[in-house]
């Protein structure tokens, strides 16, 4: 009988550490409508490896942590196991998508020229703004890898890209980009402590932008496509280390 409860109520996770986890991204979250906002929470949750790749967890356990009932929970894990990045197990939950080596390949192979395409792009369009807007992050990140912040770091690395791409002004080329994002971020968080501090890429970021300022697009395409080129041998190195 007391076996029979202690199954009953097991839990994979530790319900009061994953709120407590949880709780930044819960109180930034402002959507109202329970599926939306069970969908946002975990999507985040699961970016920014709050939840870890590989980790199986309940329904009624992420429903418990969000306190709400499981009908919103589990049209938002619908959501996310179309858009890959959970999977449903019948009765045993759903499983948080691994960081795959052959995924990671295929996406930074797409990834890295539609990148040097947006940067091309942008050089034609941007302001003497924006252009100084770029610089300044990258001051930024300089500033954040110096004080050994390196989630801060990988946040403003992260928005220099993003807004890069943003300037390239091109709804289809940001939309399959936005679509392996949290992939890709996932992977540099995961890497991130077993990785050189990220120097070098402070030292790309500028030249990108020199040759945006000089008007050179082809010169801001290849720079662009070699600094995420270095980036990915870092990561997938520092990725097979973690798992042998
Ligand atoms: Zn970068």
């Amino acid at each position: 009988m007391k076996d029979q409860t202690t199954k009953n109520t097991a839990s994979s996770i530790n319900i009061q550490k994953v709120q407590e986890d949880l709780e930044p991204i819960i109180m930034n979250v402002t959507e109202r409508k329970l599926p939306l906002r069970a969908y946002q929470i975990l999507r985040l949750a699961i970016r920014n490896l709050k939840l870890l790749p590989g980790k199986t967890i309940l329904e009624r356990e992420i429903a418990e942590v969000l306190g709400m009932s499981r009908t919103p929970v589990r049209e938002a894990l619908i959501r996310l196991q179309t858009e890959g990045v959970v999977n449903l197990i019948p009765r045993k939950g759903f499983k948080i998508e691994p960081i795959e080596e052959r995924d990671l390949r295929e996406i930074y192979e797409v990834v890295e020229m539609l990148e040097g395409l947006a940067a091309k792009l942008a050089t034609n369009t941007t302001s003497e703004e924006e252009i100084l807007n770029l610089e300044w992050l990258i001051e930024q990140q300089e500033k954040a890898i110096n004080e050994k912040d390196l989630e801060e770091w990988a946040r403003l690395d992260n928005l220099f890209h993003f807004k890069i791409i943003e300037f390239a002004e091109n709804k289809r080329l940001s939309n399959v980009i936005e679509v392996h994002a949290d992939q890709l971020y996932r992977a540099r968080l995961l890497t991130i402590n077993k990785r050189p501090l990220p120097f070098q890429s402070i030292v790309e970021h500028r030249a990108i932008v020199a040759c945006m300022r000089a008007r050179n697009g082809d010169a801001a395409q290849a720079s662009m496509q070699s600094h995420r080129k270095r980036a990915r041998t870092e990561i997938l190195t520092a990725l097979q280390d973690q798992y042998e």
